[in-house]
């Protein structure tokens, strides 16, 4: 057995020769990281400005959608040593050595700058400490404490970059992500459609493959795979082709590879079936549809039905074009009616609802409940307070302050102003059930698109003929 400096030779690997061409996809990913490639190639730009860059960045995603293999790629795109260890081979050292491992790894990489020190499985060691006695793990804690200081301490200037990579973000230590260590989250999630695709392309490569393969409607079958799962299917089909003895993998040995792994994950992932993908997708363009119908802008810049880690089926992101800190009584009810767009539209196509509004359902009684008994937006009541904040930096808590009368006609309000919301969203998405379709059919499809895509269907030509 060696002890500390003895061993720390493993830490080195040559450049990994991996770069962003090997990685599919995750495209935002890879821009994000364009910008510490750049710092690595060239700190001095950055100096004679006097800008200080990222010291490190957190690459944050479920297992299997290519972390590491992004953190490589940053080392092989820069061309630099690529320093790599996994949290765990820090707790399973003897008592002390994780701190002096840390200490180790730094010193050497300081001596190889430019490269990138790469801690994959970050949440090993960078849990968070509590406060009240903790479980006689003070290891780990003094291994993350020399990691704090260790990432206080050296020169970012000297092109020392830091990536570490985990998929439970939530679990860190908030001292990680303070400003000057962990200060940029690089989100690395599911792959869409085109991104699996992609992935299957990179990986048949290098496999000999017969005409009729169609990566596309693979791609389209392995939805909720991940990058490693795909991968994989494309070497259980190369597998498939030897057992069989052919030359070359064909469109069956790639379906039933799906399979083979599917099984596998089934209970990992979430694989939306086909009739729920269909139904999640309606929810999501009724959500934007009426978003985009009240304000007649574009209100969404990116809709998805890839689940997220989060466990959301689908997504719509909005984003305001400026900044807002004061919303108005009728900016309030249109979100409302956004909110709770989605179920309309489940109601309207299905014919029947499902579980996956609650968080809608949620936000929209907040909002609703909030206009009445914070905002003075109600005629009732007028400007009285009948609810106080407990803490509005700590989840904004409220607590009544009305008598139990009240209490109930507010209750009442609130389930008057929601259904209101309801029933203009409804007339909206009945109004404009041929759109809704159209685009939900896109949505379906494409599984991610643009808030640009989003308008351009849903103003084209036809559309406004068809109105006037
Ligand atoms: P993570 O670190 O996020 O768990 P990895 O980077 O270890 O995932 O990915 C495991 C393998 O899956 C990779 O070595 C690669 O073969 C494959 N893979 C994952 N994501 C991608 C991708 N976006 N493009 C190409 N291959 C991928
Ligand atoms: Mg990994
Ligand atoms: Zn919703």
């Amino acid at each position: 057995m060696q002890f500390g400096k003895s061993n720390a030779k493993v830490y080195v690997e040559s450049t990994t020769g991996i770069t962003f061409n090997d990685v599919a996809g995750e495209d935002e990913a890879k821009e994000l990281l364009t910008e510490i490639v750049d710092f690595l190639h060239n700190p001095g730009k950055y100096q004679e400005i006097g800008a200080v860059c990222p010291k490190g960045a957190l690459l944050v995603g479920p297992p299997g959608t290519g972390k590491t293999l992004l953190a490589k790629a940053v080392a092989g795109e820069a061309n630099v040593p690529f320093f790599s260890i996994s949290g765990s081979e820090f707790v399973e050292m003897f008592v002390g050595m994780g701190a002096s491992k840390v200490r180790d790894l730094f010193k050497q990489a300081n001596e190889k700058a430019p490269c990138i020190v790469f801690i994959d499985e970050i949440d090993t060691i960078g849990k968070k400490r509590d406060s009240q006695g903790y479980s006689g793990n003070d290891e780990r804690e003094q291994t993350l404490n020399q990691l704090l200081t260790e990432m206080d301490g050296f020169d970012a200037s000297k092109g020392v970059v830091i990536l570490a990579a985990t998929n439970r973000p939530d679990s860190l230590d908030p001292a990680l992500l303070r400003p000057g260590r962990f200060d940029r989250r690089i989100p690395v999630e599911l792959p869409d459609l085109k991104g699996r695709e992609e992935i299957l392309r990179v990986h048949a490569r290098k496999v000999k493959l017969s005409d009729d393969v169609d990566f596309n409607a693979i791609a389209r079958a392995a939805s909720g795979a991940s990058g490693a799962e795909l991968a994989n299917m494309v070497n259980e089909a190369a597998l498939r082709a030897v057992r069989d003895n052919r030359k070359f993998v064909t469109q069956a040995d790639l379906e039933e590879s799906i399979e083979v792994v599917i099984a596998g994950y089934q209970k990992k992932n979430k694989v939306l079936s086909t009739k729920e993908k269909l139904i999640v997708s309606y929810h999501e363009i009724g959500h934007a549809l009426v978003a985009a119908l009240q304000t007649n802008s574009a209100p969404v810049t990116k809709i998805t039905i890839i689940p997220r880690t989060s466990g959301a089926l689908g997504y719509t992101m909005q984003v305001d074009e400026e900044e807002r800190n004061l919303m108005s009584k009728e900016e309030i009810e249109n979100k409302i009616a956004t909110l709770t767009g989605g179920r309309c539209a489940e109601e309207l196509i299905f014919d029947s609802v499902t579980t996956g509004a609650s968080n809608d359902i949620e936000q929209a009684t907040k909002l609703a409940r909030a206009m009445i008994t914070r905002f003075g937006m109600s005629d009732r009541f007028g400007m009285v307070a009948l609810e106080t904040q407990v803490n509005p930096y700590l989840g904004g808590d409220s607590s009544l302050s009305c008598s139990p009368d009240t209490a109930s006609t507010i209750d009442d309000m609130v389930v008057a102003t929601v259904k209101e919301a309801y029933d203009r969203a409804m007339k909206l998405l009945s109004d404009n059930k041929g759109k809704l379709h159209e685009l939900a059919k896109y949505l379906y499809e494409k599984e991610t698109i643009t808030g640009e895509e989003f308008m351009y269907i849903l103003n084209k030509k036809e559309y406004l003929e068809e109105k006037s």
